[in-house]
């Protein structure tokens, strides 16, 4: 058996009809931001593999410093001891986000670092005497695959079969450009509505949605409103954390600050699995009592995982060299330009940009649903280019690792005017 039969013997791949999806790609190897396949073909990651990945594909600082670490100490139980790698983290990561933030728990992925946050926002009033046992969302949220985060998004073919088993929750429309007062006013309502606990948000880009955005004003004066009424407010940038948006967190862009913020992907630059939700001195007194029961129950065995740390230590690093801050200005000002380029094009409908985010709508003559028939036409398209793009119904949208070359944006611009006219 190749590897091809093999994988369909044993394996079970996420988000996929195994009787109608195409047979996978088996990648061998990646440099940068190349992989390559195993017969060899040449693909530009112009996605950085579902986000994950700023600093190019086997980078050798990150590497090196996860062999160090796991030639030191791979892992130790984070309940009842601590370790540098994690103290180091910290040090590292708190000075560059919103000044309110002091405390940092570690999980393993974006879901779970969702989940402690909905968790923590629930405790935290339970903890006070208070029942409020409602979260506030945006209309086609994505904040991944575990119950409360599921209960939070918004994409119902992600969500459907699970129905009636959720968490109460209340979505608001998102305020894109001329919906603002609307979301605000669906904000104010359900605050009145019910006990809500926690609004949870993906600040600025909803990548999941198809890298929809709307302005940081908007999202202070929804956090405002929060602030207000004693709702906590959870800043999901598992997906915009470290960089991706032009400043190192979406939050940068804020005048107010959330209480939460939730990070994963891009945290360990595309290694090791490994999340982090942080909170305010405020929540975490809530949790300090004598009374054990006040405590916060939840933990995960790798937990601070040192060679997790050591990666993400070393990717904090990498992220801060003005090198890779001059990468970020560099890709942000080729997608302005091949956003001027394409605007104007009849089967454009909108683009999109921010940070190293690009986004474009086509035009399409139905309705396209999120593995519509354009989606995997234009997927089939770009695979087929050597170009890996995984449109969201009808938008296309390039979030490349950041060291990316003009040479390969160039082509991934090129393959998607091509897919324009031809699709
Ligand atoms: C990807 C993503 C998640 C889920 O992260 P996983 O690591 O896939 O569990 C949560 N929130 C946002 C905004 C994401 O983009």
């Amino acid at each position: 058996m190749n590897i091809i039969e093999k994988d369909r013997q044993y394996l079970w791949h996420p988000y996929t009809q195994h009787k109608t999806a195409a047979t996978p790609i088996a990648i061998s190897r990646g440099k940068d931001a190349l992989l390559w396949d195993e017969d060899g073909k040449e693909y530009i990651d112009a996605i950085g593999s579902w986000w994950v990945n700023p600093f190019g594909h086997s980078n050798t600082f990150v590497a090196d410093a996860i062999y160090k670490q796991l030639t030191t100490l791979e892992h130790v139980l984070f309940g009842g001891f601590t370790h540098q790698p994690a103290v180091q983290v910290a040090e590292k990561l708190l000075p560059m986000l919103p000044s309110n933030q002091k405390k940092l728990f570690f999980s393993d992925n974006g879901s779970t670092a969702v989940e402690v946050a909905i968790k923590v926002a629930l405790q935290y009033f339970h903890n006070k005497g208070e029942k409020r046992t409602t979260i506030i969302s945006f209309e086609d949220a994505f904040h991944g695959d575990t119950f409360a985060a599921m209960a939070a998004s918004g994409i119902s073919l992600y969500t459907q079969a699970f129905e009636g088993m959720f968490i109460d929750v209340i979505r608001i429309p998102v305020p894109v450009l001329g919906n603002e007062q609307a979301s605000f006013d669906a904000l104010e309502n359900a605050i009145q509505s019910k006990p809500c606990a926690a609004f949870i948000f993906e600040p600025l880009v909803q990548g999941a949605a198809g890298m929809v955005m709307y302005a940081p004003e908007s999202l202070d004066q929804l956090i405002e409103i929060c602030h207000r009424n004693n709702v906590l407010t959870i800043a999901d940038e598992v997906m915009t954390g470290f960089g991706k948006t032009g400043k190192n967190f979406a939050c940068n862009y804020l005048q107010q600050e959330p209480d939460m913020i939730c990070l994963s992907k891009a945290l360990t630059a595309g290694t090791i699995p490994m999340a982090l939700t942080t909170f305010t001195q405020e929540l975490f007194d809530a949790f300090y009592d004598d009374d054990i029961n006040k405590a916060l129950f939840h933990g995960h065995t790798f937990t601070a995982n040192p060679t997790g740390c050591a990666a993400a230590l070393a990717s904090m690093k990498l992220l801060e060299q003005p090198e890779m801050q001059a990468n970020i200005s560099r890709v942000n000002s080729k997608h302005l330009a091949f956003q001027e380029k394409i605007k104007n094009h009849p089967r454009v409908v909108t683009t999109r940009v921010l940070g190293v985010i690009f986004a474009v709508q086509i035009k399409s003559e139905t309705n396209e649903s999120y593995y519509g028939t354009m989606r995997n036409k234009l997927y089939n398209f770009f695979i087929d280019k050597g170009v890996i793009l995984r449109p969201v119904g009808n938008i296309v949208y390039i979030l490349p690792p950041y060291i990316i070359t003009d040479e390969q944006l160039l082509k991934v611009y090129a393959t998607i005017e091509e897919a324009i006219e031809i699709v």
